[in-house]
Order: C-alpha cells, then structure tokens, then sequence
C-alpha cells in the first residue's frame, strides 16, 4: 500500500488543522467532521490498516492511543467522555489506508454505530 493523503499532511506537503504533534504522532482536524470535535491521530510512520500492525507497532499503537486520550483530557473531554475508532479495510468504513484512530467528542455518541 503506497502513500496517502495522510502521507502527505505528515510531510506538512498538504495543509491540515493540526492540533498536536511530535517525532512519532500527528493530529488533525477531520475535513468532514462527524461530531464537533472530530480528531484523527495518525503514526508519522506509514501502516495501512490494523492488518498490518505487528508487534513491532505496539509501542507506536500505544502511543497513539495515549496521545488520543492525552488531547482529551487537555481539551476537557475526559469526564463527559468521547469515542475513539480505528476502522479497518471495508466493511469496518476505511476509506484512508494510512492508519488513524478517530477522536470524536461533544456530543453524546449512540450505540451501535452505523
Ligand atoms: P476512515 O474512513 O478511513 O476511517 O477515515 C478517513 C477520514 O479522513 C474521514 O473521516 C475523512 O473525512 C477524513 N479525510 C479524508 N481526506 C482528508 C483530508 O484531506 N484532510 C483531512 N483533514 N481529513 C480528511
């Protein structure tokens, strides 16, 4: 699986609204948010999907979640609570192979998702 759009807004190639970053992690602003605070979390380095995560990631994996719930509770979304979502491949709503965990927060989540 090659580069991505994500690719290129971890290479500061195309704009994003970027909220967070550091040597491993980038977060920005979804383009088409599904609730009033909708985060991606991306891993600078590429893995396309969950599939390909290996425990080789897991450190990365880890991070990526902590920095999710790290912005959460910075921006004061901790105690009412948020979503975080990692979709995979087609049936799970993937339409970027470059991995991401969704933060979405403001407003009461419903169960199941769609
Ligand atoms: P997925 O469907 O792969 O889990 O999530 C991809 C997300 O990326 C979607 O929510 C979509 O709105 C968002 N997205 C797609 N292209 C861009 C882009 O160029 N910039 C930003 N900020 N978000 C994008």
């Amino acid at each position: 699986m090659g580069d991505t759009i994500f690719g290129k807004i971890v290479r500061h190639e195309i704009p994003a609204d970027i909220v967070f970053e550091n040597d491993e992690v980038l977060a920005f602003r979804d383009l088409n948010p599904q609730a009033p605070v909708h985060v991606l979390f991306v891993p600078k380095r590429t893995i396309a999907t969950l599939n390909d995560a290996t425990g080789a990631d897991a450190e990365l994996l880890g991070k990526l979640l902590l920095a999710a719930a790290s912005y959460a509770k910075q921006e004061g979304f901790d105690k009412e609570g948020y979503r975080t979502v990692i979709n995979c491949n087609e049936h799970g709503g993937q339409t970027v192979f470059h991995l991401h965990v969704h933060l979405l927060a403001g407003r009461r989540m419903t169960w199941p998702p769609g």
